[in-house]
């Protein structure tokens, strides 16, 4: 855009401004925002107006631009200059249509909020690129902001990056455990020491110590390396400044490295968190952060799958045995096991669950001893199977257990489960309307 056409938008910011500036300082300034670093027009004005002491949302379309922790779950229209931090497609059930949404998170020095793409045709997002989002609207989610982008929203790259790794710690939000995602950069997060370990480990021809351990609070525990050497004791309670959240082995891990600091707090700072047990979360959030190491969830066990019920194990490596042959070790005397491989759904999302024999002996109320006599008595290799069908099929469930995502999707591997009397689905599916404000 040349100086000419600029000319009239410099005449509005001066006149909102109060003519006390100078029109050529806003003019130059105009300029050098649209022509030299490539912001869209609307984009400048707006940040002029805010740079000189004035009204940004005295021009444009009524589109307030805030930063993530500005957001209040209630914006109508709202712009925001954020870094993508997580892309993940999904399809979705909307009053039994099939519908292609993308979720995930966007983050500024602020802070990280959710988003949803409702429409994945006229809006797409890379991730680890910064962009403007236009026209998005916010709703309320347990107490925290979500945000969408409808049909009237927009996405465009900004020539900024936003580099959300470097920011000072002043500006980066405190999380909780159960909130470290995969991909999230400069985390402040505080928690209690458990098992730490001093190891050697070799990069490139050096010699190297780091420590690595399980950090837990109350809503969850995670896996830590501090990529240095430090000394760390079991129950330490600290708060780590800066540490970055890879995954590993399909969990987010969290990890120090050279910038990270750990100041180590009184011991009782956090209270006491031994045995207690995380607060339940929704299927969609723990898929979102690509996993948990402990976390409850409440769903209803909608498909038991093939491979459930009595499998014979190799005694030498625990793989199940197809026709008494072990894949690795050959024809082989099998160890009988139970097991149930199932679908849990809450309405939000579903995910894989897997129960050990512990666990399918205490939901099925059978030993496996009982299970053993049962098949070779009715002659019916799927006669647990259908049993843990019978059973189990639409029955509401709590389930405490570990999440690994891997190319297959995330699956639970449970640790305790009971039964529960509410509909969970049913919950879920509620609080899912809501967010996608279609009702
Ligand atoms: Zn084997």
């Amino acid at each position: 855009m040349d100086r000419e056409e600029l000319a009239p938008h410099a005449d509005e910011l001066a006149r909102v401004l109060g003519e006390k500036v100078d029109k050529n300082k806003i003019m130059d300034d105009l300029d050098k925002y649209v022509n030299l670093y490539r912001v869209s027009l609307e984009w400048a004005k707006r940040d002029i107006l805010k740079k000189m002491g004035g009204d940004p949302d005295s021009v444009g379309d009524g589109s307030e631009r805030k930063n993530v922790a500005e957001l209040t779950g209630a914006e109508q229209s709202v712009d925001l200059l954020v870094k993508v931090l997580t892309v993940n497609p999904k399809t979705i059930e909307v009053g039994g249509v099939s519908k292609n949404i993308v979720y995930g998170y966007v983050a500024d020095e602020s802070g990280r909020v959710p988003y949803t793409i409702w429409e994945t045709e006229s809006v797409q997002m890379k991730e680890g690129s910064t962009v403007i989002v236009r026209n998005a609207y916010t709703k309320e989610y347990k107490g925290n902001p979500q945000l969408n982008l409808g049909n009237r929203a927009s996405v465009e790259e900004s020539d900024e990056v936003l580099d959300v790794a470097d920011m000072p710690s002043g500006g980066s939000a405190e999380v909780k455990i159960a909130e470290l995602t995969d991909g999230m950069n400069y985390v402040i997060v505080s928690g209690k020491i458990g098992r730490p370990e001093q190891r050697e480990i070799t990069v490139s021809g050096e010699k190297k110590m780091i420590v690595t351990g399980i950090l837990s609070d109350e809503t969850g525990s995670a896996e830590f390396t501090v990529w240095k050497e430090m000394e760390l004791n079991d129950g330490d309670e600290v708060r780590v400044i800066g540490a970055y959240v890879k995954s590993w082995r399909g969990m987010p891990k969290l990890n120090l490295g050279d910038k990270a600091e750990v100041q180590v707090l009184e011991r009782g700072t956090l209270g006491d968190i031994s045995g207690s047990v995380p607060k339940p979360r929704t299927l969609e959030d723990v898929e979102l952060a690509g996993g948990a190491m402990d976390v409850v969830v409440h769903g209803t066990l909608v498909d038991v799958r093939e491979g459930s019920g009595l499998v014979m194990r190799c005694p030498d490596c625990r793989r199940v045995l197809q026709k008494s042959t072990c894949r690795v070790h050959g024809k082989v005397k099998g160890i009988d096991d139970l097991r149930i491989k199932a679908i849990l759904d809450d309405g939000t999302s579903s995910m894989s669950v897997i129960f050990g024999k512990e666990l399918t002996e205490q939901m099925l109320n059978i030993s496996i001893d009982e299970a053993v006599k049962m098949t070779t008595e009715e002659r019916n290799p799927d006669a647990v199977k259908e049993m843990a069908e019978e059973k189990l099929f639409a029955r509401p469930l709590e389930v405490r257990g570990m999440v690994r995502s891997d190319d297959y999707g995330p699956m639970l591997i449970a640790r305790e489960a009971r039964f529960m009397e509410i509909d969970v689905r049913e919950e879920g599916a509620k609080l899912l309307t809501e967010l996608e404000g279609f009702n």
